[in-house]
């Protein structure tokens, strides 16, 4: 059984409890991370933390930790759930109120709460080893604040089914103009001769933290180009290679779309280039 933190103490996962009135369980008013731990090794502490405090910031949430704070928690986790490979889930919610009531409610305490689970192997640049994704693609049907890494994930819940049920690893999602947007769980790519392209972020995309790690890692090695703009989902459909990110995945490479080849099939190489420079360099985040 896990060890969980919440509202100040460690205790088992099962004995940890909140107030249904709770506005995390009434609203989905609350923001949340994972950050995945190999061997005791965070990969991007410093800017998850850094959206967890701009995702409160623009929610209103008055909750003041510092990074240290956040860092004393994760480390906390970590030791007493043994230092395999973790991900680290971190949530805080506006707090319990008396009565249900949609405006926000003043002087209560936050409700924080964090486990951690147990996540595969860290990801390998092995072309033999690599998971295939197939994923279905859907018109976007979320709200227009997916920038905040909100609790309130209904919508992405939706998507990621739709993709589920008929057997899909994933689901993208594309926006009425038909551009990408990102995907239930993931940030999305595309290469086209020899160029990794991702959709500029907005509202309608999570700044996701192995996109940022990845983009900067590319930039900064310069063996290959990166692009930040629209992306059409003809460019998609017809990209020599599809990847999805997030910290779970780091870049899974993405070989049918809503059953269309992608590419050639497999695993292409500018994937084996890149998980090869993320995997040297993630560690540094
Ligand atoms: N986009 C969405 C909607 C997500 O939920 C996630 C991760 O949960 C991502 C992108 C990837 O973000 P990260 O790389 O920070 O895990």
């Amino acid at each position: 059984m896990s060890i969980a933190y919440l509202n100040g103490s460690y205790l088992p996962l099962d004995q940890a409890k909140i107030s249904p009135m709770d506005r995390g369980f009434l609203f989905g008013d609350g923001i949340y991370e994972v950050i995945p731990s190999y061997n005791g090794k965070m990969v991007g502490f410093g800017p998850h933390i850094e959206r967890m405090k701009n995702g409160l910031a623009a929610i209103g949430v008055q909750f003041d930790w510092t990074t240290k704070q956040w860092a004393d928690l994760c480390q906390q986790l970590i030791e007493k759930n043994g230092s395999g490979n973790l991900g680290l889930y971190l949530h805080v919610t506006r707090g319990t109120d008396s009565k249900r009531f949609h405006a926000f409610p003043e002087n209560i305490p936050a409700t924080v709460f964090a486990y951690s689970f147990e996540i595969g192997p860290e990801p390998v640049a092995d072309k033999a080893l690599a998971k295939k994704y197939r994923v279905a693609a859907t018109r976007d049907l979320r709200w227009e604040r997916c920038h905040i890494k909100s609790i309130a994930l209904l919508g992405n819940v939706l998507h990621f089914q739709q993709g589920y049920e008929q057997g899909y690893d994933e689901t993208l999602l594309f926006n009425a103009d038909n551009q990408l947007t990102e995907a239930s769980a993931c940030n999305a790519f595309i290469v086209k001769n020899g160029t990794v392209i991702t959709p500029a972020l907005d509202n309608a995309k999570l700044p996701g933290i192995t996109r940022h790690i990845l983009l900067d890692i590319l930039r900064r090695d310069g063996s290959i180009p990166v692009e930040e703009r629209d992306v059409s989902m003809d460019e998609v459909y017809s990209a020599d290679e599809v990847w999805i990110t997030s910290s779970s995945k780091d870049i899974a490479a993405v070989v049918q779309i809503n059953g269309t080849t992608v590419g050639n099939g497999e695993v292409g190489d500018v994937w084996l280039a890149a998980q090869t420079l993320y995997s040297a360099g993630k560690f540094n985040y």
